[in-house]
């Protein structure tokens, strides 16, 4: 439940059009995001997606040769790493663990999206605080 809680934060911390402006605002919510990354470096994390494949075994004499309905299906984590795509076998037991360890890999792209929204915003800030200061000059 409280992983739960904590995720929708994320999510409401990282959607733009609520994005503040000004250095303070900006500055608490990069703190905030940098607080939440810590958090999920305790986590296990990883790539990856949960693909369900169906399949003949191979065995001559199983329905599976001949209906395509009797084909087998089982889950599989799908992980493109070193160049190349690996698939392997998910146990139902492990569904769960693998679905979070991806879950918390997603999550911090969210809040990689967040700490760049922060950056922008600061330079553009800063860039319409340069215009000011030369029209105020002029
Ligand atoms: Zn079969």
């Amino acid at each position: 439940m409280a992983r739960k809680s904590a995720c929708a934060d994320i999510w409401h911390v990282v959607r733009y059009s609520d994005m503040p402006s000004d250095r303070e605002t900006v500055q608490r919510k990069r703190r905030e995001l940098h607080e939440q990354m810590r958090a999920l470096a305790f986590e296990p994390l990883m790539r990856g997606s949960i693909v369900e494949r169906v399949r003949k075994c191979g065995r001559p004499n199983c329905a599976c040769a001949r209906d395509p309905s009797a084909r087998h299906r089982g889950k599989y984590l799908s992980v493109h790493l070193g160049g190349r795509t690996q698939a392997l076998p998910l146990r139902q037991e492990d569904e769960e663990r693998v679905g979070r360890a991806i879950a918390a890999y997603k999550r911090l792209w969210a809040l990689i999206d967040g700490l760049t929204e922060c950056e922008l915003s600061d330079l553009r800030r800063e860039a319409r605080e340069r215009r000011r200061a030369r029209s105020r000059r002029q």
